[in-house]
């Protein structure tokens, strides 16, 4: 089809007629038509559209449509015309909107199309424009699209629910909030999802919110994983084109909800453990008397205060006490059973209430909880120790009251604590009868010095390298003629909260050293006599003169005198004391820093102090039978003290196994019920006279065999191995396993042991294993014939193990490497000897050096005492209204104040002179006169009142001074 030309189109065709016209010119305002030629010129446009452009047809007829105002708005619209008109001439129509601002500048949208009109042939003669005003439609359509937007996107889910219940649609928020695509959302019942809803209750709740118009809840809504999350529903009810549907609004509540939580939870719960504080403990109490009360069922409340954080907090700063509360909270908690709540009441206090059944479980529980907190905490590269007392009340008792039950807890770990801490006290009706025995305690006391009902016993302290005795600890013994013996762990802490600890300590390091100056004079071996210092003691200010004053007055030699004192004795007042333990010192005074272990316990800090010795409290001193990582701790404390060239007595030593660990880790000191109990005086001195010393063979280094211990369940092994090994000249022990090896380890120096891996009871790696703990020099062999080598290979790579050897032997091979073992340990015991040797010199060598440093100190402390005081003499001396002059033994001029220096010439001139030469004879007589009786003399023109006086003070008679005032002749002299 071919477009035909307009003038013969014109032609062919009549315009249309004017009743047509008229329906065009009179069709609604909003639908516009025209009609073009072929190529695009108008030829004719309707009223309502020539209105829209404000034109006159015969004004626009003939014109190119495209550039008629209709098109003026957009170019793009003027090259979709284009186009239209193309397509048209081909017969195609085209329909597309287009935008025409009208006459007075409104933009309105039209749906345009052209379409060709067609002659008889088929040929395209006209093209018919025509437009319907659609901008009020497509408003709409906008409006509906923003309103679909903004529902998609809002903040909070929205569904559309149908009266059948089911969703029909959801918007972005309510896929997120529930968790699931929208469309596996679509058509699932709303019952699914909300839990105010229930398919039974579905029509009826449909119809109340009919019935309401809308509906308002506060709900939860289900996850898809299950979880709930609190929402505020807001629904509302719509008829819409004859059709029933809901709107359901649901506002997650979550956060809110989740910071409502957190703020009561802060307002009930402590920050740092997040446990709850007092407040919520007292409603917790509250409902548990309820319920106990209502069962007849017990409670407990026990009240877990933590001994000496104030020292951790003083020491490490307040981080490290954070982080022990947060540990020791933990660890707390981890003791309790499931119904039991813990919270923390202040600073260093827990309670833990246990609802039920609590009597029974009370005291196994707090021992748990003593052993879990005592449990080194780890505080960055340090490790801090620190135990708890509990204080603990059960309930129905004397009464049920929250206050009530509080205090009796919290006064039963105020004893706990009292009697030294890390301990469990249980209150009992009659704690208030144990008042009357305290103060029965105290006013004993306060008389028990004059009535002589304090004596000391004495504890021998032994050298491990040759098992001497080179000391005694004096200790405190109360012999009360009521209470009978009482200990001193039981009244020295009344003692010291009394003021009485002062006295009597001054009467212990009196008594102690009159005793050792006693068994001086008999002429026995002089011993360290070491007495233990109280904090309050250690608090005096003159306590290193006091104990002076003690050693001169009863003639101790300061090296034969020690003091002992405890870290908390330290850390409450550490500047003094640093002082004071600094001039105990320096007057050669040992000091022992006692029960290491128990408290705070770090080396580093205490090496800031002047400490010879540290006694390891017996908690630490583990026997054979310990597991090697508390043998480990034993022997870091040792090595550490070493390195700090400190010594180490290891206190509480029961047995031998504990001996033989200790000498075999290079302990140099031990105290304890082995070698003694504490005894009295007479007893010590039975004890120097015989020289009782611990046996030879137990000791290191001793002249002694070669000792091998063979360990095989098998005693046909044992007997063979004997028969083999004897030839060599071994003193050989055996043991059939390993426990029993471990006692023959205790018992005996070891130096090789041979040991079977299949053993009952105990395998041959865990026994070497321990045994190197105990004897870390004593060479281990495993001769096996049961190849468990995973075991064996770690064995051997951490060391237990220093051969491993298989089963059957080879004779000669195994006596060459038992050999050879043996060569290996006595090099090895070889070096340990110098080891200590170097070790102890170095000791000394580190005592000296600073012995001799203080002595430096304090020499330059009165050199500069001296010098403050002759200056402030000399100020004296000058501003006194005389001429002072004071000679030397030779008679020379050894000063002179600012009044004679003005009679007299200057000190450069006249120093060194003698009297005579500067003084005229009658002043020479009064000089040489010495007499004390006042001259009158004349120099120059001026008369004087003249004294000389021999200085009294001096032992040198000679020396003498001279003074001179103006006399004015109406002065008296005496
Ligand atoms: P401490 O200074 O650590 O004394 C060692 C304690 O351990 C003594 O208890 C001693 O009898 C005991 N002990 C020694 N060897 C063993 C052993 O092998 N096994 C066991 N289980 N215990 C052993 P004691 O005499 O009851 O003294 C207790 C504490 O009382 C002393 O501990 C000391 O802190 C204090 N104390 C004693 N006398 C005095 C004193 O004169 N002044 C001061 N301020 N405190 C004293
Ligand atoms: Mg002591
Ligand atoms: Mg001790």
């Amino acid at each position: 089809m071919t477009a035909s030309s307009p003038g013969m189109a014109a032609q062919q065709l009549h315009l249309p007629e004017l009743p047509l016209r008229e329906i065009m010119d009179g069709l609604s305002p909003s639908i516009f038509v025209g009609l073009l030629t072929p190529d695009g010129k108008l030829v004719y446009a309707n009223r309502p559209a020539l209105e829209v452009v404000g034109g006159r047809l015969e004004d626009l007829i003939g014109q190119d449509f495209a550039a008629t105002p209709w098109w003026n708005h957009s170019e793009s619209a003027r090259r979709r015309l284009h186009a239209a008109i193309g397509l048209a001439c081909s017969g195609v129509a085209s329909r597309f909107d287009k935008a025409t601002q009208d006459c007075r500048g409104n933009l309105i949208t039209t749906d345009f199309s052209l379409l060709p009109l067609f002659d008889a042939d088929g040929s395209v003669v006209y093209l018919i424009a025509s437009g319907r005003d659609v901008t009020e439609r497509q408003q709409a359509q906008r409006a509906l699209r923003l309103t679909q937007f903004a529902v998609d996107h809002a903040h909070d889910a929205m569904f559309k629910v149908r009266a059948d219940g089911r969703l029909r649609y959801v918007n972005d928020a309510a896929c997120r909030l529930i968790g699931q695509s929208r469309d596996t959302l679509l058509g699932v019942p709303i019952h699914e999802i909300c839990m105010q809803i229930t398919a039974t209750a579905w029509p009826l709740q449909w119809s109340e919110l009919k019935a309401r118009g809308s509906l308002h809840f506060a709900s939860r809504l289900r996850q898809s994983s299950g979880r709930e999350i609190p929402v505020d529903v807001s629904v509302s009810f719509l008829e819409y084109e004859g059709e029933e549907i809901s709107f359901v609004y649901a506002r997650d509540l979550s956060e809110r909800v989740a910071a409502q939580e957190r703020l009561r939870h802060l307002g009930s719960h402590d920050m740092l453990t997040g446990l709850p504080t007092r407040a919520l403990l007292r409603s917790q109490l509250e409902q548990a008397l309820l319920v106990a009360e209502r069962f007849d069922s017990d409670l407990a409340l026990m009240c877990v205060g933590l001994d000496r954080l104030k020292r951790v907090n003083a020491t490490l700063g307040h981080g490290a006490g954070d982080e022990v509360l947060r540990v020791t909270a933990e660890r707390i908690g981890a003791c309790l059973r499931k119904a039991d709540t813990l919270s923390r009441i202040g600073g260093d206090e827990f309670v833990v209430l246990m609802p039920a059944d609590a009597q029974a479980a009370l005291s196994h529980v707090a021992q748990r909880i003593l052993s879990a907190v005592a449990q080194p905490v780890a505080v960055e590269t340090r490790e801090v120790f620190i135990t708890c007392s509990i204080g603990a009340v059960v309930a129905p008792g004397d009464d049920t009251d929250i206050d009530g039950l509080l205090k009796k807890a919290s006064a039963a770990l105020g004893r706990a604590k009292s009697r030294g801490g890390n301990a469990l006290h249980l209150h009992t009706r009659d704690i208030a009868s144990q008042e009357p025995e305290r103060l029965a305690l105290e006013s004993g006391l306060r008389k028990a010095l004059a009535r002589s009902e304090l004596h000391l016993h004495y504890q021998p302290q032994v050298d491990l390298r040759d098992g001497s005795m080179v000391g005694v600890e004096a200790l405190l013994r109360w012999q009360h003629p009521e209470f009978g013996n009482v200990s001193p762990a039981h009244f020295i802490p009344i003692a010291e909260e009394t003021g009485l600890i002062l006295p009597i300590g001054d009467w212990v390091l009196r008594t102690a050293c009159e005793t050792a100056a006693g068994w001086q004079r008999m002429g026995l071996a002089p011993v360290r006599m070491s007495v233990n210092l109280s904090p309050r003691q250690l608090q005096q200010d003159d306590l290193a003169r006091r104990i002076e004053t003690i050693l001169i007055d009863t003639g101790v030699a300061p090296q034969h005198f020690g003091v002992e004192v405890t870290e908390s004795t330290l850390i409450d007042n550490f500047e003094h004391a640093a002082r004071t333990l600094g001039q105990l010192r320096a007057l050669g005074i040992e000091i022992a820093l006692d029960d290491f272990g128990t408290g705070y316990s770090s080396l580093g800090y205490l090496r800031r102090l002047p400490i010879d010795v540290v006694k390891v409290d017996r908690s630490l001193v583990p026997d054979v039978a310990a597991p090697s990582e508390d043998v480990s701790i034993t022997r870091a404390i040792i090595t550490m003290a070493h390195s700090l060239h400190m010594k180490v007595i290891a206190e509480g030593v029961e047995s031998e196994g504990q001996l033989a660990m200790l000498v075999a880790n290079q302990c140099d000191l031990i105290q304890g019920y082995y070698f003694s109990r504490p005894v009295s005086a007479d007893q010590i001195e039975g004890m120097l006279i015989d020289a009782k010393r611990l046996p030879a063979a137990l000791l290191d280094g001793a002249l002694r065999s070669r000792t091998l211990l063979i360990v095989d369940p098998e005693c046909s092994v044992i007997a063979a191995l004997r028969r083999l090994l004897s030839r060599d000249g071994y003193h050989i022990l055996s043991a059939e396993n390993g426990a029993e090896a471990l006692q023959r380890l205790a018992e005996h120096p070891i130096d090789v042991i041979i040991s079977e891996q299949r053993m009952p009871g105990m395998s041959g790696v865990e026994f070497l294993r321990r045994a190197k703990a105990l004897c870390p020099r004593a060479m281990r062999i495993l001769l096996s014939g049961h190849l468990e080598l995973e075991s064996i290979a770690e064995a051997i790579n951490e060391g237990a193990i220093s051969k491993f050897l298989t089963k059957p032997w080879d004779e000669r091979s195994l006596r060459a490497h038992v050999e050879e073992s043996f060569r290996h340990k006595d090099m090895l015991d070889e070096r340990r000897r110098v080891e200590v040797e170097v070790q102890a010199a170095n000791r000394e060598l580190v005592h000296l050096n600073e012995r001799h440093l203080q002595v430096l100190q304090t020499q330059r402390d009165q050199m500069q005492r001296d010098q403050m005081g002759w200056a402030m003499a000399q100020d004296l001396l000058d501003n006194i209204p005389a001429a002072l002059i004071g000679f030397d033994d030779a008679g020379t001029v050894a000063f002179m104040n600012s009044d004679a220096r003005h009679l007299f010439g200057s000190p450069a001139e006249l120093h060194g002179r003698h009297a005579s030469q500067l003084f005229n004879a009658a002043l020479l007589d009064v000089w040489t006169a010495r007499d004390g009786v006042r001259h009158v003399v004349t120099i120059g023109s001026r008369r004087y009142q003249a004294v000389c006086r021999p200085l009294k003070e001096s032992a040198h008679a000679q020396r003498r001074l001279l003074a001179l005032t103006p006399f004015n002749g109406s002065q008296a002299l005496a």
